[in-house]
């Protein structure tokens, strides 16, 4: 029965001067998102407002899913629309719209009318007690309420008139690409994705590196990745994601460098290998799913020694978050049951028994040096690996 949807959005509303441009974002992000829908949709920007007309039939469910993972957008309404053809015909179509969407009639109203268009015969206060009276003799179970309606029943005079009554959520934060670009260092577990999707949120477009360790880390492991890339591209579009091979610099720190300390160094150069990729992409962060205290690699102690090779900001949202609060985004976002499939990880195949928890980087920078030989090169190497994969 729909036709239409208004979308609210929040954030976006105190941008001063640049509104527009948060504006002309969001509906571009929108008109990609409703691509993969199927119908035809008009998306227009009026008023500070932006209105989604379907102009073919349309798949209502897929629309509002697809409409719910558009960073910007905080409320989705779902109109109807009449033609101005008269005050009876409103009404009738209000009072079928009532009928169709609260099938319990046992609720209070309110009606809320607008005129974009001042011409209409009918002031905002006259349609607002006129479709009242109409509504009232339609459904004698229903009643007025003008501080608590159940249903806030918004009438909205433009070239035609719309109808509208629930909202639903969308997924907040901003338009992507508003906000720059990141690197993420995306792994097959819980943490990074939401880290990745967390940013992506408040507007950065995000690019991906996965280091994968053949023959230790399946192609299956590889695969997973991709997958994980991809739940993140359907709210981001198109991810494009690098996948090292790391093999030769995790054996070659495990052979010339303390054991403890292995998860640190390489860390330190999945860090320097991810940098260099991100300013060769114009990325202006790192991001991580670093949580303070998780592992031995996330300590205070360790973070900093891992930042110690980073020029760019690391931006890691899941900090302070537990485990389970990670787990819920997760689970919200459609990660978590991909990220729990049980494939190998390369930091968890070489990890030590026992890692220092309490890095110190001089030590750690000393033992490095341990590596001078070949490290370079190594590097060099790895990053000539570079498989670009574009994850839609
Ligand atoms: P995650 O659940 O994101 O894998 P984790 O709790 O397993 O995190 P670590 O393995 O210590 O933690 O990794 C910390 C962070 O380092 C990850 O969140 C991710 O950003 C990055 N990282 C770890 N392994 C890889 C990898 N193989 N490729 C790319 N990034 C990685
Ligand atoms: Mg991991």
């Amino acid at each position: 029965m729909f036709t239409a949807f208004l979308i609210k959005y929040a954030e976006i509303g105190i941008k001063g001067k640049n509104r527009y441009l948060f504006e002309d974002a969001l509906v571009k992000q929108i008109k990609y998102a409703l691509k993969k829908c199927e119908g035809e949709f008009a998306v227009r920007k009026t008023d500070g407002r932006i209105y989604v007309d379907a102009v073919s039939d349309f798949d209502y469910e897929e629309t509002v899913a697809g409409l719910q993972k558009v960073f910007g957008i905080s409320g989705i309404c779902p109109m109807v629309y009449v033609e101005d053809e008269g005050f009876e015909k409103l009404g009738s179509v209000v009072v079928d719209y009532i009928d169709r969407v609260y099938p319990d009639k046992n609720k209070s109203f309110k009606v809320s009318a607008r005129r974009a268009r001042k011409n209409y015969p009918l002031n905002s206060m006259e349609i607002n007690v006129e479709l009242g009276g109409i509504i009232l003799d339609a459904y004698p179970e229903m009643h007025v309420d003008v501080h608590q309606p159940d249903i806030l029943l918004s009438i909205e005079v433009r070239d035609k008139i719309y109808i509208y009554s629930e909202t639903i959520p969308g997924p907040g934060g901003m338009p992507v690409g508003t906000g720059g670009k990141a690197m993420l260092l995306l792994s097959g577990g819980i943490d990074s994705p939401v880290a990745g999707w967390m940013i992506a949120r408040r507007g950065v477009k995000i690019d991906a590196v996965y280091f994968h360790a053949p023959p230790y880390t399946s192609e299956r492991a590889k695969q997973k990745v991709v997958d994980l890339a991809g739940k993140i591209a359907a709210y981001t579009g198109p991810v494009y994601l690098h996948v090292i091979n790391f093999t030769d610099i995790q054996l070659y720190i495990y052979d010339k460098c303390p054991h403890d300390e292995l998860t640190i160094i390489m860390r330190r150069y999945m860090m320097r290998i991810a940098e260099h990729i991100a300013k060769q992409t114009e990325c202006l962060g790192l991001i991580t799913g670093e949580s303070i205290g998780q592992v031995a690699s996330q300590t205070m102690h360790s973070l900093m020694a891992t930042d110690d090779v980073c020029e760019l900001p690391v931006y890691r949202p899941v900090i302070g978050f537990d485990k389970m609060d990670i787990v819920a985004v997760s689970e919200k976002i459609d990660t978590y049951e991909t990220s729990i499939q049980p494939y190998e990880d390369c930091c968890t195949i070489f990890v030590a028994r026992h890692p220092v928890t309490k890095p110190n980087v001089n030590i750690i920078r000393k033992h490095e040096h341990n590596l001078d030989e070949k490290i370079d090169e190594l590097v060099k190497a790895a990053l000539d690996t570079d498989e670009v994969i574009i994850v839609k």
